[in-house]
């Protein structure tokens, strides 16, 4: 499977873990800037996330735990198949 198109953005940290991204690639379509309110998965931890676009730049906040219930509904098999990915890149690193 070709990699998605990716966009550099302002570092941004993972609320969970503290990975710092500096970059994002859409789960489908062509790279775009983020939008406010749009979810990222963290590339080391797979947790869910918030895009947070202001004029302050862009940066990710934890989601509550009705965006977090209404992501896991959503995307649930797609964020627990992007974790097994991880987990097997991680195993493939050691
Ligand atoms: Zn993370």
């Amino acid at each position: 499977m070709p990699l998605p198109p990716s966009n550099r953005m302002q570092p941004s940290t993972c609320p969970v873990c503290g990975y710092v991204m500096d970059a994002n690639a859409p789960s489908e379509g062509e790279a775009r800037e983020p939008k406010d309110g749009d979810l990222a998965l963290c590339m080391r931890c797979g947790e869910p996330a918030i895009f947070v676009v202001g004029a302050l730049g862009t940066s990710l906040r934890p989601p509550t735990d009705q965006e977090r219930e209404k992501v896991m509904l959503e995307w649930g098999q797609e964020i627990a198949a992007y974790r097994n990915a991880i987990a097997q890149a991680k195993r493939m690193l050691n």
